[in-house]
C-alpha cells in the first residue's frame, strides 16, 4: 500500500521546502522536491493533494492524563474519547501518566494503565511513570521500566499527602535516573507552603476559583524550580521542569541553561493564552481554568514567549486533564481547593501554537520543533515521531493555514462540556490526518479506528547535551 503527498510545503523543525511525501505502509519511504524526475517518478494507490497545505509530522503531546483519578472523581476524557480528540488535533502521539499508588509498586500502576489504553486508542501512545511513593523497591522497579520502554518518572514537589515526595525522596529517585538513563520529569511547587495559604484564604471566607490562583504564589513556583535544579545538579542527573508558568520560574531555567546544565523546561498553551482574568471570571466560571501550576496574570505570557525562542523553554504540551464543569468542577462550590485540577486542550494544541505563528510569537519551524520534534527528541521517540524523514513513522497532518474556524464546546470532540478558548476564532486547522501511514481524519470525517493506536515503547532521552 503506497500513498503518495504531493504538491504541499513539507515543515519540519529543521526545513521548509515544496516536496513529495511518498509512504510506503506504515512508514514515510522518501521525500522529493516536488517536480523533480524522482517524484514524478512515484506511483501510488493513493495520492493526496497538499496544494495550498502544510505537509507537518502529526504533533507529540508529551503531557496528557487520560481517565485520571483526581480529587474524588476522574478526568473525562478516556483514552478512546481522549486519543480521537487529539487526532482531530492534528496531534498523532501522546505520551500519558501511568500513576503508581502510595503502598503499591509501579508494576501495578503501569498494568493498570496499560489494562485502560490498551484496543482503545485512535493514535500511538506512550506513558511516562508518575512515582508517588519513592521506597528501596520502587527505586529498583524502575531500572525495569526504563527497559521496558518507559523511560521517565515524574515527581511532585505539590499536592502533599497524594503524590508528594519529599527532598531526599526526591534526590533519591534523580540518582537512580542518572543511573538507568529515567529522565525526571517535575511538578515544581511547594505544595507544603501552598498548604497553609490555601488553609488561611479559606478560614477567611476567601473560596471563589481565582483564590486558587493567588495561594500558589509565583514565588512558590520559582522556589521549587530552584531548589530541584539544584538537587538535580547534586545527583548529577538531567531534569525536565513541566508545565512551568511563571516567569520567576522560567528565570530560575534560564540561569541553569546559561551554565549548560541538562535542565529542560515545558510551558502549555493554557499559559501562553489564558491568565487569572479567566479565573478570576464571575459565577464560579473561573472553576474552568483551575490547573496546577496556575494560570499567570497576562504579563508572564511574554516572558513565557521569549523562552519559548530562546529554547529556555523547550516543549509544549498540553497537561490535557478535563473535568466537566456540571458535577465535576462544581464540586469545589464554596471551596476552591476541591476543584479538581485540570484542564482540556489536547484537542486546541497544534492550532493554537499555528495561531502564535500567525501572531509573530514563533517561527513555523520552531511550532513544529516545540510541538513535535523536541518532545519526541526529549522522551525517546525520535525519529519514529516528530519528523517527516525516510524511516519515520507516516504519522502526517495536511495542515490548512487558512482554515480559520472558532473553538467552541459545541463542535469540539473532547468529552468535556467547556471550551478554554470558547469563542476564540483560529487561523488554521488540521485537514488529514494519517497515523502509520493510514488516514484516519479527512475532511471533517473521522475514519480512524479504536485500537489502531499502539503502545510504543521509548529509548532514553535523546536531547542532553
Ligand atoms: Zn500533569
Amino acid at each position: 500500500m503506497r500513498t503518495l503527498i504531493k504538491n504541499g510545503l513539507v515543515i519540519t523543525a529543521s526545513d521548509e521546502l515544496n516536496a513529495d511525501v511518498l509512504i510506503e505502509g506504515e512508514t514515510v519511504a522518501a521525500v522529493a522536491a516536488t517536480g523533480s524526475s524522482v517524484a514524478e517518478g512515484w506511483s501510488a494507490d493513493t495520492v493526496l493533494d497538499a496544494a495550498g497545505l502544510y505537509v507537518i509530522p502529526g504533533g507529540v503531546d508529551a503531557h496528557t492524563h487520560m481517565e485520571l483519578p483526581f480529587g474524588g472523581t476522574a478526568a473525562s476524557d478516556t483514552f478512546e474519547t481522549g486519543s480521537r480528540a487529539a487526532a482531530w488535533g492534528g496531534t498523532t502521539t501522546i505520551v500519558d501518566f501511568a500513576v503508581q499508588s502510595v503502598g503499591k509498586s509501579l508494576r501495578e500502576g503501569l498494568d493498570t494503565w496499560h489494562a485502560k489504553a490498551e484496543g482503545q486508542c485512535a493514535i500511538d501512545y506512550a506513558f511516562h511513570m508518575i512515582l508517588a511513593d519513592v521506597t528501596d523497591e520502587s527505586l529498583k522497579e524502575m531500572d525495569g521500566l526504563v527497559d521496558e520502554g518507559v523511560t521517565s518518572f515524574k515527581l511532585f514537589m505539590a499536592y502533599p499527602g497524594v503524590f508528594y515526595s519529599d527532598d531526599g525522596k526526591i534526590l533519591r529517585a534523580m540518582q537512580r535516573g542518572a543511573e538507568n538513563g529515567g529522565l525526571i520529569m517535575m511538578h515544581a511547587e511547594n505544595g507544603i507552603a501552598i498548604d497553609v495559604l490555601v488553609e488561611q484564604a479559606l478560614a477567611q471566607g476567601k473560596t471563589d476559583p481565582r483564590y486558587h490562583g493567588e495561594v500558589r504564589k509565583a514565588l512558590l513556583e520559582s522556589e521549587a524550580t530552584y531548589r530541584a535544579i539544584q538537587l538535580a545538579r547534586v545527583a548529577e542527573a538531567p531534569l525536565y521542569v513541566v508545565h512551568v508558568s511563571a516567569a520567576e520560574a522560567v528565570a530560575e531555567l534560564t540561569r541553569a541553561r546559561d551554565l549548560g546544565l541538562n535542565v529542560f523546561g515545558e510551558t502549555c498553551p493554557q499559559y501562553l493564552f489564558c491568565s487569572t482574568d479567566d479565573l478570576a471570571k464571575p459565577d464560579f466560571e473561573g472553576a474552568k481554568y483551575v490547573c496546577s501550576t496556575p494560570l499567570r496574570p497576562v504579563e508572564h505570557q511574554e516572558a513565557l514567549w521569549r523562552a519559548l525562542r530562546g529554547d529556555d523553554l523547550s516543549v509544549i504540551s498540553t497537561d490535557h486533564c478535563p473535568f466537566c464543569f456540571v458535577g465535576q468542577k462544581e464540586l469545589g462550590r464554596g471551596d476552591f481547593s476541591k476543584i479538581p485540577n485540570g484542564m482540556p486542550g489536547v484537542e486546541n494544541r497544534m492550532d493554537l501554537l499555528h495561531q502564535a505563528v500567525v501572531d509573530g510569537h514563533i517561527s513555523r519551524r520552531r511550532w513544529i520543533e516545540l510541538a513535535c520534534a523536541t518532545p519526541a527528541r526529549m522522551f525517546g521517540l525520535y525519529p519514529k515521531k516528530g519528523t517527516i524523514a525516510p524511516g519515520a513513522d507516516a504519522d502526517i497532518v495536511l495542515y490548512d493555514p487558512q482554515g480559520s474556524y472558532t473553538m467552541s464546546a459545541a463542535t469540539h470532540h473532547m468529552n468535556v462540556d467547556y471550551s478554554a478558548y470558547e469563542g476564540k476564532t483560529v487561523a488554521g486547522h488540521s485537514k488529514t490526518v494519517l497515523s502509520r501511514g493510514r488516514v484516519i481524519i479527512d475532511g471533517g470525517q473521522y475514519l480512524g479506528q479504536t485500537g489502531h493506536g499502539r503502545f510504543t515503547p521509548r529509548s532514553t532521552c535523546q536531547y542532553l547535551t
